[in-house]
């Protein structure tokens, strides 16, 4: 699950990692109130959806007009922004955050997540602040720093410095090092405490005044760790979820909404797996929905049996009425692309 900029930037403060000032804001005139109260030289007005590249798209304004802020709001909200991570329909903004305007001496990137090589929660770490991280690892690898924390000994004071030392802050902002290596280790409690996914802050400021300020925010959760933290869970926007999976996700279903118009329904991510492999091996479109169905107080396999075959009934009539083609993989050698006829 992921949660808003103002979301993260919350979490963030929670745990000692410095933010601007700032609030989410849902109408210009909360937005014309808040400015007041931030009184500031600099006015930054975001749009808040579960998408970076917002920047480039025209979603992130800078203002040092008071005045202008409700006008920015205003044309902010309800608007479509189309980012390179939001794919060709967009993301509608429902909310906004206003924050102070920051001082950018330098903009670096930074992340932790679970180095699937190693097991290990891994910082990331890159000089290349502001760009797409995806990007910097492909055409300047060399810029890409990576440092594994050992999950039974924790996060050590060594852990920080490697990453301070191999970004070269001794020679672009000493002053800011002890507080980087702070840093790290409460983003480190941050990623285990909370079961998070990914925490990252792309960019990550030194500021002209010489102090570090986390200036985007991205926290991504393990879906099955949400539900030990009720604050985790009240930060779910249903907004930014596809209303299938809402439907989905109420009556118990895994449900994936992908692109491509071909579904399935599986009862287990390895079988959903092969059976898009397959298809897209018989060369037709592959991205597609998954349905994982099976029982929830029965072992896998009485499930599958039963649960499973009857929501699978149930799903190739709807299919069916629907006028649906359906590919059926079952006892997983038997394949069969169906017209939308019931298939058994
Ligand atoms: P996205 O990653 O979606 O493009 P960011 O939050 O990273 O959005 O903002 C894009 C850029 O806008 C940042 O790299 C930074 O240069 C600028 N920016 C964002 N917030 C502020 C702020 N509070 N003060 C000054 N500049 C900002
Ligand atoms: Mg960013």
């Amino acid at each position: 699950m992921n949660v808003h900029e103002f979301q993260a930037k919350q979490l963030f403060a929670q745990f000692g990692v410095p933010v601007p000032r700032g609030k989410e804001i849902t109408s210009p005139e909360a937005a014309t109130a808040w400015a007041s109260e931030l009184n500031t030289l600099v006015f930054v007005v975001k749009a808040q959806i579960h998408a970076g590249g917002r920047g480039k798209a025209g979603g992130v304004k800078i203002t040092k007009e008071k005045g202008a802020v409700a006008g920015i709001a205003k044309e902010l909200i309800g608007k479509t922004l189309i980012t390179h991570q939001t794919g060709p329909k967009g993301r509608k903004v429902h909310r906004l955050l206003l924050e102070e305007g920051a001082n950018i001496a330098k903009e670096l990137y930074l992340s932790i997540l679970v180095d699937r090589d190693t097991g290990w929660p891994t910082f990331i770490a890159s000089t290349e602040g502001g760009m797409e991280i995806e990007e910097v690892a492909e055409k300047t690898p060399e810029k890409i720093i990576k440092e594994a924390v050992d999950p039974a000994v924790g996060f050590q004071g060594h852990n920080g410095r490697n990453v301070a030392f191999a970004l070269g802050l001794q020679t672009m902002e000493p002053a800011v090092i002890n507080p980087f290596v702070q840093m790290l280790g409460n983003l480190y409690r941050l990623f285990m405490e909370k079961h998070a996914a990914l925490v990252e802050i792309n960019p990550l400021i030194i500021t002209k005044e010489k102090t570090l300020v986390a200036l985007d925010g991205k926290v991504s959760f393990d879906d099955n760790g949400i539900f030990k933290h009720d604050d985790v869970q009240n930060m779910r926007d249903l907004n930014e979820k596809d209303p299938l999976e809402i439907e989905a996700t109420a009556n118990n279903l895994n449900y994936v909404k992908l692109d491509g118009n071909i579904g399935g329904m599986v009862n287990g991510a390895g079988l959903a797996m092969a059976t898009m492999d397959v298809i897209k091996l018989a060369g037709m479109l592959a991205p597609y929905d998954v349905v994982e169905q099976y029982g929830v107080d029965k072992s896998r396999d009485e499930a599958y049996d039963t649960t499973t075959r009857m929501a699978l009934g149930a799903g190739f009539d709807a299919l069916r009425d629907a006028g649906i083609p359906l590919v059926m993989h079952y006892k997983l050698s038997l394949i069969h692309i169906s017209e939308p006829t019931r298939p058994y």
